[in-house]
């Protein structure tokens, strides 16, 4: 409506059409005092990229003119007439190119933005794509009442960020450059529509929200409850190893009572790769890994006993506070890892390998062979040391189904591995793995006491009981589980933020998927964006 095309020019070698093009209105409105006024003092021409049409380039020749303003008391004597629906006063490109390049470099970042706008015909550079990302407008977002707060790394160990979302809307609302007291402060008072914050169980995040803003209910994520109870069982569990392996043997005991007519094999063609070169290198990885935890944990005690604190050591040896305080509860190194044997690559095929063992089939060579012919790609070793195990299973009585599970090792399942079936809900766990913490409960009484108080506390949290809280703490705390009455003892100090969260419906799980998402864009840019490019990229991605 307010341009008119005057005449175009089409230069083939150059793939570019040019557009002669005048605005039209005859009366225009003084950008300051706003009268109309009609008096021409002067015309110049604007260059404006604008979208491609084909493979054309496509620039507007735009005629503009300077008025006199006619109002004498205005400053501003001469100005020069704006296309608000075109483009900004100073720009070189239209408004609807600037729009789609800021979208590309909103989705992309820089670099990846511009090769992607110039496979669709809007050639640009990186710089360009992050100054519009950078100048993109702020969204309009309503007022936040319930925030969720959590910490992002800049640099694991290193150096930490906050990120906020509401999680009403489950937007983010901002990102800050730094994990301190004073900043969460500082932004909970510029946004007193907050009522609830939910956060994680760091006494940094507590402290900053009761001086930002003291009448905030603040309430801990059930999501790092669980995480915390999970790592205090693993802590428990790490000393009961021969329980553990005990246990491994039971649960193969009972499950031959229960393993029924063999499975019929299931096929699956693995790809092929070759495994001897690839299991040599993880075992160089392992033994280097190895090397440098001794290291680490022979200097956490060496400065732990000259008195430094965890912070401190953390912060010396580039590592975080929990790892210190994984190696300080160690009495001794740990101990080389064998290098993983998953057993993944043969559980498509234990089925048929139980199934040829049960026709009398033993030989490791042959049924090697065999499988290879049905696709397996992997070695002969892994094959003969699954034989072994059914070897070992017939000499003490069990059926051959019971050494699929991993339930079932000779070593037992690790202590990890145990916590995650612990706080996983009844209905969930596989058979096998029920059997077990059955066995490993029945047999020992101190873990049916850690695994009977660890249930009751996941029952507080699946139902939100916040009001049985208090009772549970005084229970782990008179108990003799060292693991969980250091984690009850933990409770107390946050007490009230922990009972809110066990009462009140939020939770934090759409920060950890921010977090996650956060992730991804930071490696996107190969770690060299900045806090504010973050920010945009987070808030306004398409
Ligand atoms: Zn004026």
């Amino acid at each position: 409506m307010t341009l008119s095309v005057q005449g175009w020019h089409l230069d083939e070698t150059a793939a570019q059409l040019t557009l002669q093009v005048t605005t039209t209105r005859t009366r225009v409105r003084c950008p300051l005092c706003h009268t109309l006024t009609r008096r021409v003092h002067s015309r110049y021409a604007r260059t404006l990229v604008d979208l491609p049409w084909g493979p054309y380039t496509v620039h507007l020749h735009l005629r503009v003119r300077k008025f006199f303003c006619d109002q004498p008391m205005c400053p501003c004597q001469i100005f020069t007439e704006r296309v608000p629906t075109v483009a900004a006063p100073w720009a070189r490109r239209t408004l609807r190119l600037a729009q789609r390049l800021r979208a590309c470099g909103l989705a992309l970042g820089g670099e990846t933005g511009a090769r992607l706008g110039h496979r669709l015909g809007l050639p640009t550079s990186p710089d360009t794509l992050l100054r519009l990302v950078q100048t993109a407008p702020a969204l309009d977002t309503p007022a936040p009442h319930i925030l969720g707060v959590d910490e992002w790394a800049w640099r694991r160990g290193q150096r930490y960020g906050t990120i906020l979302v509401n999680l009403e809307t489950h937007r983010v609302l901002d990102l800050l450059p730094e994990r301190s007291a004073d900043m969460v402060a500082q932004w909970l008072a510029q946004h007193p529509t907050v009522t609830v914050v939910c956060r994680d169980r760091s006494a940094l995040y507590a402290d900053g929200m009761r001086r930002g803003t003291p009448h905030v209910v603040q309430v801990v994520d059930r999501f790092h409850l669980v995480k915390n109870l999970r790592e205090a069982i693993e802590a428990f569990l790490h000393d009961q190893r021969p329980a553990l392996q005990a246990a491994a043997a039971c649960t193969a005991q009972v499950l031959t009572q229960v393993a029924g007519p063999v499975a019929a094999p299931t096929m699956y063609r693995g790809r092929h790769r070759c495994f001897q070169a690839g299991q040599r290198r993880q075992e160089a990885a392992q033994q280097h890994r190895h090397t440098a935890w001794v290291t680490t944990y022979e200097a956490i005690h060496t400065l732990r006993a000259q008195g430094t604190s965890v912070t401190a050591i953390a912060a010396q040896l580039g590592i975080s506070r929990p790892t210190v305080y994984a190696y300080l509860r160690r009495t001794r190194p740990p101990s080389p890892r064998s290098p993983q044997r998953s057993g993944q690559v043969l559980r498509p095929y234990m089925a048929y390998l139980v199934q040829r063992w049960r026709e009398g089939c033993t030989d490791s060579m042959q049924r090697w062979r065999e499988m290879r012919a049905l696709g397996y790609a992997y070695s002969s070793r892994t094959v003969s040391r699954f034989l072994t195990r059914l070897r070992r299973a017939r000499a003490a009585g069990w059926a051959p189904e019971t050494q699929t599970s991993p339930y079932t090792r000779p070593q037992g399942p690790s202590a990890r591995a145990v916590s995650f079936t612990w706080v996983c809900p009844e209905a969930k766990r596989a058979q096998d793995a029920q059997l077990y913490v059955d066995q490993l409960t029945q047999a020992h009484p101190p873990i049916a006491q850690a695994y009977t108080l660890s249930q009751a506390f996941l029952a507080l949290v699946r139902e939100r009981r916040g009001d049985a809280l208090a009772t549970w703490i005084t229970e782990a705390r008179a108990s003799a589980i060292a693991a969980l009455a250091r984690f009850a003892e933990g409770l107390q100090e946050d007490l009230a933020a922990i009972t809110t969260g066990l009462t009140l419906p939020w939770s934090n799980g759409v920060v950890e998927g921010h977090v996650n998402r956060l992730k991804l864009l930071k490696r996107q840019s190969y770690g060299r964006a900045g806090v504010g490019l973050l920010r945009q990229r987070l808030m306004q991605a398409v």
